[in-house]
Parts: C-alpha cells; structure tokens; sequence
C-alpha cells in the first residue's frame, strides 16, 4: 500500500475506535503501541511524547444463548461484520468534508459536548493550498460556530490578507471542535478523540502548507511536547503536506512584539507559495 493510504487507513482506523464495535477490526486490536503514520515523521527531530499503550479490549461478554423453546424470530442477530481492509481504504479515499460533518454529529464523544453552543467545524475554501489550525473554539466561535471570529480571529483575517490572500482562499480550522470551559487548553483526552476528525479534514483539503497556531495545534500535529519556541518557524513535513509552527493571534494580543517573529514565519510561507505581500 502507497505511504498516503497506509496514512490513511491508519488515521481512519484510530478515528474509528471511537465510533464503535462496527468499526472496531477486532483481530488488529493492538498489544503494542500502534506505529506512527508514515508521512507523519517530522523533518526535524523532535522529542516526541512517549506513546501510550492502548489498553487491551475488555473481555468479550459471553455468547448468548438462545433457549430452544424460542421461535427463530426472536433469535438474536450476529453482529454486522467488520469492513474489510479494501472497504476501510475505499471509504477513506472518498472521504469529503461533508462526510466528516455527517460524522461528526450531534457529537457526544468528549466532554466539551457539555458546554458547547455549536460545533465548530472548520470554515474557508476545501481546496486551499494554506490551512491554518487553531487550538480550539472561544466564546465568539462557540456562539456563531464558526473559527477565529473574536478579536483574536479578526488579527488572524489581517494577517491573511496581509500574505496578499482573502479569508475564503484558506481553510480555518480547530484541533478540537467544541468549546473547552473558560477557555482552557483542549485536554489530552479530549484531543485525542477530536483530533482524528481534523486529520481527515488535512486529507481531504490536502493543502500544500499547514500553519499551526499555538502550542496546542503543533504539539498534536507534531506529536511532540516541546514548547513551540523551541521550534517555531521551522518547517515539518506532515501528510504530503509543509508544516510551520507560528504564535497564536491570541498570544500576540497579548505579547505585540511578538507579531515580528510570525510575520517571518508568515513570510516563509509566502514564498513557499509563491504569495506577494498586500500592498500597503
Ligand atoms: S470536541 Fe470533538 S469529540 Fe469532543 S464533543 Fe466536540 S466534536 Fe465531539
């Protein structure tokens, strides 16, 4: 199999552990820790975050036992068979944004479900050569569902345009898609179940570069747990993709002189594209 399908199946396989028996391919169910994608490696090393074990599967409970004296009709049906390797690679092939929100749902998988008003997608043009991935929703996305719309969301407008693009032209999207409680950090938990959904996004957009906003996007994406000054700036390969860890917008409403090292950051990635800067 190709590296991008291997990468692929293997993210569809890790988003479906979390959809239920039907998905689960129980003869793969891991006793070792699951390899990272291929395409993911980074083209710097980092010191990556040990991954975790994946607990064994509970115990099966025991057959049902139907009694004789029942009819056929109230037999109890097997359970529908797993998908096939080819079915998995398939429908991963034909995934689409769409699909991804159809899957999604009215989403209780974590616990931000809780306290969200809207789930927050992703917005922006689905074949975009630049995506930029935030964190997680705050109280102006929570309420219009849409990402980066707040005052840290208007700065991030600016500096699009300002790389010479409009806010159409790229996709926006968040590594969790409901709102984490006072606008903490998404937590480990809560990334780890959300997040294959913004794989799938990647891999269906397919964009040449991704840009990372905060620590919390470039961790997850990187699989790291190094502090994004280490290295901001720099690029990674990720899923036939170029990655650039940058400072959030937030963190430069907080730290203005920081702007400087994102607009080289941002600079970085106009040439990678070949983007002339607006024209003040
Ligand atoms: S954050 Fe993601 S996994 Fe958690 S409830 Fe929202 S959509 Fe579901």
């Amino acid at each position: 199999m190709d590296p991008l399908n291997r990468g692929r199946v293997e993210s569809w396989l890790r988003y479906s552990e979390g959809l239920g028996p039907y998905y689960r391919n129980r003869d793969t169910s891991p006793s070792s820790p699951p390899p990272l994608p291929a395409n993911t490696a980074p083209t710097k090393e980092l010191q990556t975050a040990a991954p975790k074990r994946v607990p064994a599967p509970a115990p099966a409970p025991p057959a049902l036992r139907v009694a004789p004296s029942l009819s056929p009709s109230v037999a109890i049906k097997p359970a529908a068979p797993a998908p096939s390797l080819f079915e998995i690679v398939d429908r991963v092939a034909d995934d689409t944004l769409e699909r991804i929100r159809e899957d999604i749902g009215d989403c209780t998988r974590c616990r931000l479900h809780k306290g969200r008003t809207k789930i927050v997608f992703g917005v922006g043009n689905p074949k975009a050569e630049l995506m930029f991935v935030g964190e997680g929703p705050g109280r102006d996305e929570d309420i219009q569902g849409e990402p980066f719309v707040g005052r840290a969301g208007k700065l991030l407008t600016q500096m699009i345009e300002a790389m010479g693009l409009r806010r159409e032209d790229v996709y926006i999207a968040n590594v969790v898609k409901c709102r984490p409680p006072e606008n903490r950090l998404p937590e480990k938990d809560e990334i780890a179940i959300c997040s294959p959904f913004l794989t799938r996004q990647i891999d269906v957009i397919r964009p040449k570069v991704i840009c990372c906003l905060g620590s919390c996007s470039a961790q997850t994406l990187l699989a790291t747990t190094q502090g994004i000054s280490r290295f901001r700036g720099e690029w990674f390969d990720f899923r036939g993709a170029k990655l650039i860890p940058t400072y959030h917008p937030a963190y430069l409403l907080r730290n203005p002189a920081a702007k400087s090292d994102v607009w080289k950051d941002l600079q970085k990635v106009m040439a990678h594209l070949g983007l002339q800067p607006k024209r003040r």
